[in-house]
């Protein structure tokens, strides 16, 4: 009813006049559902049951259970409460995370299990990328994107930035999609390496501050065409150059191989795990104790066990400077 009722006045607006519009009626009405996943609650004022007159602002707090904490809302904003605006029929829903999955998830591809990368945090600053090599539109495209989307989600942290550079001189980090054997003809280090059996390889060093400060990337162009392959290569080995690892686990970007339609993206839990990375009270060298405890002062998680494990004796040796190589997906 509601629906036939703002059509119908549609009507009268765009033949009006000969028509007395009546003044004591509100302007146009709009509906505003709000919602919220798994794992917290939203409070606003809903006396009209969802109908709202056009610019009407209307106040919305999301409320997280005890084990999660807020991450957003489905127009992209972190803003809470949220003051929405009632101009058109409007959807938001409130989106919450599982602090210990969240805790999980960031041992798991920013401290990583050892097997292919040091157990520690390390960050970039400011990364600026030089894409070359067999381009498509689609290709730069979807690049351009991921650097948009990285921008904004690591807008908490200020030392932060990623940008696209037109020369090579310029640039930390070469990302070429071509395939093995130019690769290999322009960084002869990777001679040795299969390059045509991957996706993609990704090669980064660190510096003695804890900064990963370049990087090289090869994206197969023989294997990686389709949009899909193409959206998950970008993120995945541009993910590894921001210092993630490899995970088992198979819903994260960060597992070695593509599964369309699974991970061809950075799930919430990805996200939020390398935005705690640039969270400013995460230290670089942090390893898996330190950096959990980081994480649950952040979270406000009470750790009744304050017991430690011991040091990890490796550690000190793998804090020195040095690179990692990644083979990804088949
Ligand atoms: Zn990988």
């Amino acid at each position: 009813m509601k629906k036939l009722s703002v059509f119908i006045y549609f009507i009268l607006l765009s033949c009006s006049k000969d028509i007395t519009v009546d003044e004591s009626r509100s302007a146009l009405e709009f509906t505003l559902s709000v919602s919220s996943y798994e794992g917290g609650t939203v409070n606003y004022d809903n006396s009209t049951d969802g109908v709202f007159s056009d610019g009407e602002i209307v106040n919305i707090s999301a409320v997280a259970n005890e084990n999660h904490y807020f991450i957003g809302w489905s127009n992209g904003s972190r803003e809470n409460p949220i003051k929405i605006t009632v101009n058109s029929n409007t959807f938001i829903t409130a989106k919450f995370i599982n602090k210990q999955d969240l805790i999980t998830r960031f041992e798991q591809i920013v401290i990583g299990n050892g097997d292919n990368g040091p157990v520690y945090t390390l960050k970039w600053r400011q990364m600026n990328l030089f894409l070359d090599g067999s381009l498509t539109s689609e290709f730069k495209e979807e690049l351009g994107l991921f650097v948009r989307e990285l921008n904004f989600l690591l807008n908490n942290d200020q030392d932060f930035s990623i940008n696209q550079v037109t020369e090579l001189s310029d640039s930390d980090v070469h990302m070429m999609r071509t395939d093995s054997h130019t690769f290999k003809g322009v960084y002869s280090e990777f001679e040795d390496i299969p390059l045509e059996n991957y996706y993609g390889y990704a090669l980064w060093w660190f510096n003695d501050f804890g900064n990963i400060e370049s990087g090289k990337v090869f994206i197969n162009s023989q294997s990686v065409s389709s949009n899909v392959v193409i959206r998950w290569a970008i993120r995945h080995e541009l993910g590894h150059i921001l210092g993630l690892k490899h995970t088992t686990e198979e819903s994260s970007i960060m597992h070695p191989n593509h599964r369309p339609g699974v991970n061809d993206v950075f799930s919430d839990l990805d996200k939020e795990a390398l935005r705690f990375l640039h969270d400013e009270r995460m230290n670089v060298f942090s390893n898996t104790d330190e950096s959990r405890e980081v994480l649950e002062g952040i979270l406000g998680i009470n750790n009744t066990n304050k017991a430690k494990n011991k040091p990890n004796t490796s550690f000190e040796s793998k804090t020195k400077p040095g690179g990692i190589i990644y083979a990804c997906g088949k």
